[in-house]
């Protein structure tokens, strides 16, 4: 039967006296415990002199603590001494220093080979702080496998932190004193009691070595620990890593390692074995759990008395929970008489955990030499916790609460992630993020398949890099829109690796963390065989197989599109429909086929003629619409139009034969005719009509404003074909002196229309009108017969060797014919050639100066005296006129008008002069309206003069009457 008699220390006399009273030494078999809660190495030392003087056979082992347990009962600052006397059991200590070993693994080793022998049941260790205990424990193990390891770390009093554990011989503050229980059939119960529970977030170990962590999470531990348990849990470093440890989470096992310091270069050094890989998590105690856990152990313990009970108590325990560890002490006193310490770390190799280092725990050890006899349960298994420690329990509920809801919302995140993963990852779409730069934060396994680069390669890169030149801008436009939060779709051509050239539809979408966006996801989906046959379907639907041109529906939506972008820009549209006149006769005369090839070349023609910002379509048959974005000015629309219907209405060969086409023009605007495409097509259509109506190769304008401006133009078109046929016309004739002698030498026709209602017209208003209408041919053939034959009556009849001279229109002197037309007015009049004067413009011949020169000499060779009309008001400089085939040059009448003496014109007008005589050209000067000018001129030798000073533009008869008179005069 062993025995245990306790006693606190109280002085060496009182010690004596308990020694020699309980007659201590007289047992074969005893040890002592010495738990030391002061920490005071001559009164430990002095003890155990006294001791062993006392008792020979007297086995010690000690330790300072934080507090000491006897018979059930706590206290600070004593020293409590534990007899325990066995009949059967030997008992053998050591204490060895880590000094003279190389780990505490070899420590454990050597406790082994020291003490145990065969039956060997129990080993008590206490080490000191710097004990790697998880290692020691590890050590015994490896060699004794069957054997109880029980124990605490020794602690401090609080005023030193320094520990000393000793033996019977020595004492140290570094190393481990142990003693063994021979006996193999010692009766033995342990108890232990903890309950932690895992809280957070979990971490992966990835880097550790002999105790050490170096890398959590590829972080530095200490900053982790610092995040989490703040700096005053690193600064009470290692007091504090009690009360926070990690939970290692290891093949479905969990366990708690103890933070003991942390290193300079951010490594921790834990008590416990942790490995690479281990999944770690802080912990919290659950208070009520554990008490529950307890008092239901316990109770079960208390079915059998033990002869004694060792009970290795955490100090952190104590300082939670001091009420309920009393009674807890208490409850293992009524099993067997109870001694023990409050350390700073326990074990117990039975432990259902396995073998742990804990914290937070009891840990006791019942021991028995005879069969523990079975007895009543006596004391009360129920605990009411104190107010002072239900915050601690509310906060654990908190704890609780929220580290269950923060594993769901994990396993839900986790759950969601992997989702997303495989969105990501499975998707054969391209998927990508960027930055706020542009630069790729993500890209799926499509995206660097596509491009032929690895998803790490990409990384970083600007996404602008995979994008081709031209589309630059606009992914750059969708990508701002995007970090404005609008979602952008759009359609792009990507270069790829493997298959060239593709087709994607493209989204981009914010990416909105904290309601900031910081940056775009990007999906791109191949759509390149939708759009081959969207393209195809399209093209059929939406354009007119024989020209290419878009059809009706794809022209409304067009016109639609544009005039929502007028709408925005505040711009004016122009619809113009043009429809081929009488085309039926070319359809019915040549068959189908052949106006279809007359209407490829006639949308060739337009298009060749069309501006910037035109858009041609074909309503069918023989009707195209036009549409016209840019310039919308009613004048430009003229003359583009009147240029596309010029270009129409030139022959076209079809089998060696020469067609006519003209078109009929009819033109809406945006907003003035309408708001809508219907309206505008409808106005447009009814303009057409109107051009049709009136006989066609016309514009006709919708606007009733724009159709008088255009009415009376189209008005003097028509009156000016009935002018030449009644004709209405008729010819005057200004005289032109020759300045020397001041005789007239002749007369310039210059035409008048008499128009029936509006009276007389001047040339300049109808002149223009009937070269741009092509009348001019007519008109000036009318001309030249009238003057030629008048000319030469005037000659027949006596007035002298009068020449006349006639102007010719640009468009007249180019046509082919003009020289012709000549020909026949000499030879219809019989006047001879050199009384024939042509005025020519320098806008005539500068369209085309060598055709025009070749037409001068052709001129000349007749006998046709050609003059050049408003010398000086054209492009041409004095330079170029030797090039030219010239008798007369007209100096322009804005020169003369002005003519003063000392006025820049006079160097102008004499420059000319002198050039003339210089080429042996006559010159004459027009619009002379003074004497001054007319003295002038005289005197820088200007051959001849015209203007309203000498005369106006006289009628026949005035001429003729007027010259009669002059001759009659210089008779
Ligand atoms: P132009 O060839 O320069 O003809 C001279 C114009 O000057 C005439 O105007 C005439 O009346 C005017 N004029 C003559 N002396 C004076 C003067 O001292 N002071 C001022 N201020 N004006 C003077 P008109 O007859 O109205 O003719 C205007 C233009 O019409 C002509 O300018 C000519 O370019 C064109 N034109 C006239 N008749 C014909 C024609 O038969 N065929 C063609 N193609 N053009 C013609
Ligand atoms: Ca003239
Ligand atoms: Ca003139």
């Amino acid at each position: 039967m062993a025995v245990s008699l306790n006693c606190t220390f109280e002085g060496f006399s009182e010690l004596e006296d308990f020694i020699l009273k309980n007659e201590l030494q007289d047992y074969p078999s005893i040890m002592a415990q010495i738990f030391a809660g002061i920490y005071n190495t001559e009164k430990i030392n002095a003890i155990i002199s006294l001791l062993k003087s006392a008792i020979p056979k007297l086995v010690i082992i000690g330790c300072t603590t934080n507090g000491v347990i006897k018979d059930g009962k706590l206290s600070d600052n004593q020293i409590v001494l534990s007899f325990t006397a066995f009949e059967k059991t030997v008992i053998k200590s050591t204490l060895l220093h880590t000094k003279d070993f190389s780990n505490s693994r070899r420590m454990g080793k050597k406790v082994v080979h020291e003490l145990c022998e065969l039956g060997s049941k129990i080993v008590i260790a206490f080490p000191t702080k710097n004990v790697d205990i998880h290692s020691f424990l590890e050590g015994i193990k490896e060699e004794n496998q069957d054997v109880i390891m029980i124990g605490g770390a020794a602690d401090a009093s609080g005023i030193n932190n320094d520990t000393l554990v000793f033996n019977e011989n020595e004492m140290t503050n570094s190393g481990v004193v142990a003693a063994v229980l021979n006996n193999e059939d010692l009766f033995v119960k342990t108890y232990t009691n903890y309950q932690w529970r895992p809280i957070g977030k979990t971490f992966t170990v990835n880097k550790v070595k002999d105790g050490i962590i170096y890398g959590i999470e590829s972080k530095k531990p200490v900053q982790l620990i610092k995040k989490y348990l703040g700096e005053d849990f690193v600064k009470g470093l290692p007091k504090t890593g009690a009360e926070f440890p990690l939970l290692v989470k290891r093949n479905g096992r969990e366990f708690t390692v103890f933070i003991k310091d942390f290193l300079s270069n951010g490594a921790i050094q834990v008590a416990g074995n942790v490995k690479e890989g281990d999944v770690l998590s802080f912990a919290y105690v659950n208070i009520p759990k554990m008490i529950q856990d307890s008092l239901h152990d316990l109770k079960s313990l208390a079915k059998h008395s033990y002869e004694t009970v060792f009970a290795y108590c955490s100090s952190s325990r104590k300082k939670l929970l001091k009420d309920y560890t009393s009674k807890e002490m208490e409850l293992l006193n009524g099993i067997g008489k109870t001694t023990g310490f409050f350390s700073s770390s326990e074990f117990c190799s039975l432990d259902k955990e396995g073998l742990q280092v804990k914290e937070y725990t009891t840990t006791a050890i019942a021991l028995s030499e005879n069969e523990p006899v079975k007895k009543e349960i006596h004391g009360i298994y129920k605990y009411t916790i104190p107010e002072e420690i239900q915050s601690v329990i509310t906060l654990t509920h908190l704890i609780e609460a929220t580290s269950s809801e923060i594993k769901g919302l994990n396993q839900e995140l986790m759950a969601s992630e992997q989702n997303y993963k495989s969105l990501f990852n499975n998707n054969t779409d391209i998927i990508y993020s960027v930055d706020l730069k542009g630069r790729f934060t993500s890209a799926n396994p499509s995206f660097a398949a596509a491009f032929g680069y690895d998803v790490d390669e990409i990384i970083g890169d600007s996404a602008l890099n995979y994008v081709q030149k031209e589309d630059v801008l606009k992914v750059k436009r969708h990508f701002y829109n995007s970090l404005k939060g609008k979602e952008q779709i759009y359609e792009l051509e990507l270069l790829t690796k493997s298959e060239g050239k593709q087709h994607f539809q493209m989204k981009n979408i914010p990416i909105t963390v904290n309601n900031e966006i910081i940056g775009i996801y990007g999906i791109g989906k191949n759509i390149t065989d939708q759009k081959k046959i969207r393209d195809q379907m399209e093209q059929l639907a939406y354009y007119d197989s024989q020209t290419g041109l878009p059809n009706r529906v794809k022209f409304t939506e067009m016109i639609k599109e544009h005039i929502e972008r007028a709408k925005k820009k505040k711009r004016k549209l122009a619809v113009l429909i043009i429809d081929m006149d009488r085309f039926k006769i070319i359809n019915d005369s040549l068959g189908h086929y052949a106006g279809d090839q007359i209407l490829k070349e006639l949308t060739n023609r337009i298009k060749e003629r069309m501006p910037l910002g035109t858009y041609l379509g074909r309503f069918g048959g023989d009707k195209f619409i036009l549409m016209m974005t840019k310039n919308s000015e009613v004048e430009y629309i003229r003359k583009t139009i009147k240029s596309l219907i010029e270009s129409i209405r030139k022959p076209i060969f079809y089998n060696h034969q020469e067609f006519f086409v003209t078109a009929s023009v009819g033109v809406s605007f945006y907003p003035n005719d309408g708001y809508d495409v219907e309206s505008l097509l409808k106005n447009a259509d009814t303009a057409m009509n109107q051009s049709k109506n009136a006989g066609g190769n016309r514009i006709t304008y919708y606007s009733i404003e724009m159709n008088q401006e255009a009415l009376s133009r189209l008005e003097m078109e028509s009156s000016l074909r009935r002018a030449i046929m009644k004709p209405e016309f008729f010819l005057c004739y200004q005289p032109l002196m020759e300045l020397n002698t001041g005789k007239i030498y002749g007369s310039e026709a210059l035409i008048r229309w008499e128009h029936p209602v509006n009276g007389l017209i001047s040339p300049g208003e109808f002149i223009p009108v009937a070269e741009e209408t092509g009348l001019i041919d007519e008109i000036g053939e009318w001309v030249l017969q009238t003057a030629c034959k008048q000319n030469k009556k005037w000659q027949e009849s006596g007035l002298g060797n009068l020449i006349i001279s006639v102007n010719v229109s640009a468009h007249q002197f180019q046509q082919p014919q003009f020289v012709k037309q000549v020909k026949r007015a000499l030879h219809d009049s019989g006047l001879a050639p050199q009384y024939l004067h042509l005025e020519l413009t320098e806008s005539v011949m500068i369209r085309n100066i060598n055709y025009s020169i070749s037409v001068m000499q052709e001129l000349q060779k007749l006998g046709v005296k050609v003059s050049i009309d408003d010398f000086g008001t054209g492009y041409s400089s004095l330079s170029y006129l030797k090039n030219l085939p010239i008798d007369y040059l007209k100096i322009d009448r804005s020169f003369i008008n002005n003519l003063k003496v000392d006025t820049s014109d006079i160097a102008i007008v004499k420059a000319i002069i002198t050039m003339g005589h210089g080429l042996s050209v006559k010159v004459v000067a027009e619009g002379v309206e003074s004497k001054e000018q007319m003295d002038l001129l005289k005197e820088l030798k200007c051959h001849y003069a015209q203007g309203f000073y000498i005369n106006k533009p006289l009628r026949q008869k005035e001429f003729e009457e007027g010259l009669k008179n002059s001759m009659s005069q210089s008779l």
